[in-house]
């Protein structure tokens, strides 16, 4: 087994580099090199949806895989639907000032983006 994959434990699937949940891990970002400028984004996209639109986080320093997972635990969070695309997360609904909460919780210097 390749001892850089990644493993599931009961926590969750964590980084085997640095242990913590490859939801908030950065060894994938510090292996590809920075992105961006450090800060998170966390704005909402109206256009052509339906409704409320979506919440879209940008800016993350997170792997595919990370990103996946924390999606996944903050659709559960939201109680919603959402997606990863083009390296940001999408989040059915406007849950702009949760997001922002959880995601500085996870130690993210995210910022509330847009009107
Ligand atoms: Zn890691």
């Amino acid at each position: 087994m390749d001892s850089r994959s990644v493993y599931t434990t009961d926590k969750g699937r964590q980084c085997p580099e640095c242990g913590r949940p490859v939801a908030s891990c950065e060894c994938a970002a510090k292996r590809s090199g920075p992105k961006g400028d450090g800060n998170v984004r966390v704005g909402r996209q109206t256009k052509g949806r339906k409704g409320k639109g979506v919440t879209l986080i940008t800016g993350l320093p997170l792997g595919e895989d990370g990103l996946k997972e924390l999606a996944r635990e903050l659709k559960q969070k939201c109680g919603t639907g959402g997606t990863v695309k083009d390296g940001a997360i999408e989040i059915q609904g406007d849950h702009r000032d949760m997001l922002v909460e959880e995601l500085k919780r996870r130690g993210f210097s995210a910022k509330r983006s847009g009107g």
